[in-house]
């Protein structure tokens, strides 16, 4: 089977460089192990930050190793009392289209309910994200105003169909007239922002009357700053991302007047970090989705030789809603 490994360290942008497709023998089982074919590989913005040597939340890739990656497949042997061949299972094995594992943190999802790839975003990781930071962070009472950034994102779409549902006034940011049309005559939210227009601040002033109480921030920089702007007295601020910064974009926080003019709270989080969570929020994710009261989008690569094009464009705003390569 064939696997893609970290080549080399970026220097500035990531490059298809950076990565080697390699051709593997799949290892024979040992007592406790099963083997697992991947159908879907999530790209997530946090490869980008686990690509360098610098010191983050978690440890660096290893250089030569398979680039780490959340994954959705079956399980096609098993010498695992746990797991038997057909089982559906989300994990995280990694860029390759095979992966044996002691199953430590595979978990069995429900493949007849939702369509496999759902658990890699709504239903998945990025789901979590945004069910902690509105539900735990913000937790927004019905009237407040919400709003998100990279709305149209995995994360920013879940955030505001969430809030919608309990009541609240949602308003996104993202980039160009797709992605804000999606978000609002799709996803249902109250407006959305597009921040490349060049008017964010004049924008969502316009579009949030009654001023913000909770920002959900994926992006940073003069995104946030825009909506601290905007802030109501004991407002909270739940710090999910900085993609803006990726590129190098300044992340300063100029508008740091407002955190104490307006008592706000700000709490960054690392979703993985809750694990005690995931049951009771998946579980009710899951529900949402499969009655439509959440929907999603999802921009698909295909095949593991497309992973670092995609990966790039992720990293670009390329991507239309959550970002998958399709393995089979
Ligand atoms: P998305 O599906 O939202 O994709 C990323 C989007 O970010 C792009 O499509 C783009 O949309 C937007 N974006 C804004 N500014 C930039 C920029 N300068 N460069 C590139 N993209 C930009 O990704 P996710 O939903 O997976 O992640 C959203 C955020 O949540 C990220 O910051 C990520 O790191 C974070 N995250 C944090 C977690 C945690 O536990 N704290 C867990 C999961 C994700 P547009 O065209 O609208 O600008």
């Amino acid at each position: 089977y064939q696997r893609m490994v970290l080549a080399s360290r970026p220097r500035g942008a990531v490059t298809p460089a950076n990565f080697r497709l390699e051709t593997v023998t799949v290892p024979a089982l040992q007592d406790g192990e099963l083997l697992v074919r991947n159908h879907y590989l999530s790209l997530d913005p946090y490869m980008r930050g686990r690509m360098s040597a610098a010191k983050s939340y978690a440890a660096s890739q290893a250089l030569d190793q398979t680039m780490i990656g959340g994954t959705v497949g079956e399980v096609v042997a098993s010498r695992h009392a746990g797991f038997a061949v057909g089982d559906a299972v989300v994990g995280v094995l990694g860029w390759a289209e095979m992966a044996v594992t002691d199953g430590a943190q595979l978990r069995k999802v429900d493949a007849s309910k939702l369509p496999l790839s759902a658990y890699l975003g709504a239903v998945g990781m990025p789901g979590m994200a945004a069910w902690y930071g509105l539900n735990r962070i913000i937790a927004p009472k019905v009237g407040e105003t919400v709003v998100v950034s990279a709305a149209s994102g995995a994360v920013g779409s879940v955030v505001g169909q969430l809030a919608r549902l309990q009541g609240c006034r949602v308003v996104g940011i993202a980039g160009g007239p797709a992605k804000c049309a999606y978000v609002v005559d799709e996803l249902g939210f109250d407006a959305c922002i597009d921040y490349k227009a060049g008017k964010l601040e004049a924008d969502l002033a316009a579009a949030t009357p009654d001023g913000i109480d909770g920002i959900f921030e994926n992006v940073g920089g003069a995104t946030l700053d825009a909506a601290l702007a905007r802030s109501n007295a004991f407002g909270r601020v739940a710090l999910c991302g900085l993609i803006g910064g990726f590129g190098g974009a300044d992340m300063a926080i100029h508008n740091a007047r407002l955190l104490l003019i307006n008592r706000l709270t700000v709490q960054g989080f690392i979703v993985t970090e809750h694990m005690d969570l995931w049951d009771q929020g998946l579980a009710q994710l899951a529900e949402l989705v499969a009655s439509g009261q959440v929907k999603y989008r999802e921009t698909v690569a295909h095949g593991l030789a497309a992973a670092p094009d995609a990966f790039i464009g992720l990293l670009q705003g390329f991507n239309f809603g959550k970002q998958l390569v399709k393995l089979i």
